[in-house]
C-alpha cells in the first residue's frame, strides 16, 4: 500500500453468517480489541437483519458498517429487497457491489452499475468488487475482463463522485478456497485495476482510489499482501468471521503503514 497517496481499508464480508446475537458478541470482542493509535479504516460488511446489532456496539468508534447489497430501485413491490434509503437510515457507510457471488445468481454488469449507482445516490460508499474466474485467467482475458466490469460499472460514477469508491480485486478462484493469488498475481492486477481508473478519471483520483485485494485473505498471508504498493487493504470473507483473526489483519495493515 501507498499511504503517502491513499487509505488502507480493511474490509469484512461475512455472507451468509452470523444472527444479530452473534453480531453483538463479535462486535463487542472487537471493540475491546481495537488500535487505540495508529489505523487504517475498518468496514463491517454483514447481513442486513445484522446491522442494527452491530450499530448498537459500534457507534461510537472509528468501525463503519456496511452492507452486502441493496436493490437498485428506491422503492416498489420487491418482496425481500432492501433499498438503498433504508441503508442509509440504518447508519450504513458502505455497501459490497458486484461481489462475484451475487453475479453467480445472475446480477450482470449493468444491474451492478445501477446498483453501484444507487448506493451512491443514498449518501453512502460502493465497495466495487470485479474478478476473473480460472477459466478467463488460464486463457489469458483476465485484463480485458476486468477492464470491461470497471468500465460498465464506473460509467455511472461521475468524476468528483469517485472519492466514494473502493475497488476490491477479487479473483473467483480464490475466493473461499483457501488459494490466495501470490503478492506478485494480486498486485499484478491491482495495478491494472489503477491503470484502467488512470484512463478513465485521469492520473490524481487513480492515484487516491483504494483497491483492495479479496480471495483467501487471513491474518497469515496478510501482511505480504499488503505490502505490494497497489494493494491497499483487503476484503475478507471467512477470516473475518473470528474477531482475533480479523483483528491481526488489520495489524498487518496497520504495519504496513509506516
Ligand atoms: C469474499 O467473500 O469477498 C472473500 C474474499 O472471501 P474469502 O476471504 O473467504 O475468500
Amino acid at each position: 500500500m501507498n499511504r503517502k497517496y491513499r487509505r488502507a481499508v480493511i474490509a469484512a464480508n461475512w455472507k451468509m453468517n452470523k444472527t444479530p446475537s452473534e453480531t453483538r458478541d463479535f462486535c463487542t470482542a472487537l471493540r475491546s480489541m481495537l488500535p487505540r493509535s495508529r489505523w487504517c479504516d475498518i468496514i463491517l460488511c454483514m447481513p442486513a437483519i445484522d446491522i442494527p446489532s452491530g450499530m448498537r456496539v459500534l457507534k461510537d468508534t472509528r468501525v463503519a458498517i456496511g452492507a452486502e447489497n441493496i436493490h437498485e430501485k428506491a422503492s416498489g413491490a420487491l418482496t425481500g429487497e432492501i433499498a438503498g434509503n433504508m441503508l442509509a437510515d440504518a447508519g450504513v457507510k458502505y455497501v459490497i457491489v458486484g461481489h462475484s457471488e451475487r453475479r453467480e445468481m445472475g446480477e450482470s454488469d449493468t444491474r451492478v452499475a445501477a446498483k453501484l449507482r444507487a448506493v451512491l445516490d443514498n449518501g453512502m460508499n460502493p465497495i466495487l468488487c470485479v474478478g476473473e474466474s480460472l477459466e478467463q485467467r488460464e486463457l489469458g482475458v483476465t485484463e480485458e475482463w476486468i477492464a470491461m466490469q470497471l468500465k460498465i460499472a464506473l460509467s455511472v460514477v461521475k468524476p468528483e463522485e469517485l472519492k466514494k469508491v473502493v475497488i476490491a480485486y477479487e479473483p473467483i478462484w480464490a475466493i473461499g478456497t483457501g488459494k490466495t493469488a501470490t503478492p506478485e498475481q494480486a498486485q499484478e492486477v491491482c495495478e491494472f485495476v489503477r491503470s484502467v481508473v488512470r484512463k478513465l478519471y485521469g492520473a490524481r483520483p487513480a492515484r487516491s482510489v483504494p483497491v483492495l485485494y479479496g480471495g483467501s485473505m487471513n491474518e497469515k498471508n496478510a501482511f505480504d499482501l499488503l505490502a505490494k504498493p497497489d494493494i491497499d487493504g483487503g476484503l475478507i470473507g471467512g477470516a473475518s468471521l473470528d474477531p482475533e483473526k480479523f483483528m491481526q489483519i488489520v495489524h498487518a495493515a496497520n504495519q504496513n503503514n509506516d
